[in-house]
């Protein structure tokens, strides 16, 4: 990405490109008053990226740091039928959805709507580099740009089908744990998709 930047803009590999500003600072810190204002000089198309990333990056750490886990002694008795206990964290969860290994944390009844603003972010985000650098990516013959270009590809797969997963099961006012159970098996699961979706 960073090579990307010289070759679709004609500038310097530096410009509205985060690890490389990141690691100019560091590189810079003993003479700060050499810092560049690069930073500044940046494209609608580029601090547009930058903001869907910023978004991305806040709504991905809230999630990481979110607590769903609650303490059950605080909890009104007549409600525990919706708390299940999540053996990875070894806690109690409200109408627990599952336990995401994405954001190392369980979702559950009080992060399950930023859990889902962080997957739209990050589909967002991920279109959006793609509309921006995919083409060009594509047409390189440059073998790690290609690899890189497939990653993306990929995690945007991966993140759309989770988020559609999701406001699917939202709709039918259901959870991942719970559907999963209902459709144990191949079969079964693709069978369960397919209800979901009608
Ligand atoms: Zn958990």
């Amino acid at each position: 990405m960073f090579l990307a930047r010289t070759e679709l803009t004609g500038r310097h590999y530096k410009k509205c490109n985060i690890a490389a500003e990141i690691w100019d600072l560091v590189d810079q810190l003993p003479n700060v008053k050499g810092i560049s204002s690069d930073v500044l000089d940046c494209s609608l198309e580029e601090t547009l990226y930058l903001v869907f990333l910023g978004f991305f990056i806040v709504l991905y750490a809230m999630s990481v740091t979110s607590v769903p886990q609650i303490d059950t002694k605080d909890s009104d008795n007549s409600k525990t039928e919706s708390i299940s206990f999540c053996s990875k964290c070894c806690a109690n969860v409200d109408t627990m959805d599952h336990h995401c290994y994405l954001i190392c944390n369980c979702v559950g009844k009080k992060n399950r709507g930023l859990f889902l603003c962080c997957l739209l972010a990050g589909t967002v985000n991920l279109s959006y580099l793609l509309y921006l650098c995919g083409a060009w990516a594509f047409r390189s013959n440059d073998c790690i740009t290609v690899i890189g270009l497939l990653l993306v590809v990929l995690f945007l797969g991966l993140l759309a089908a989770l988020l559609a997963f999701q406001l699917l099961l939202i709709r039918n006012k259901e959870t991942t744990i719970g559907f999963m159970k209902k459709n144990k098996g191949k079969r079964n699961f693709l069978t369960g998709l397919a209800k979901l979706v009608v």
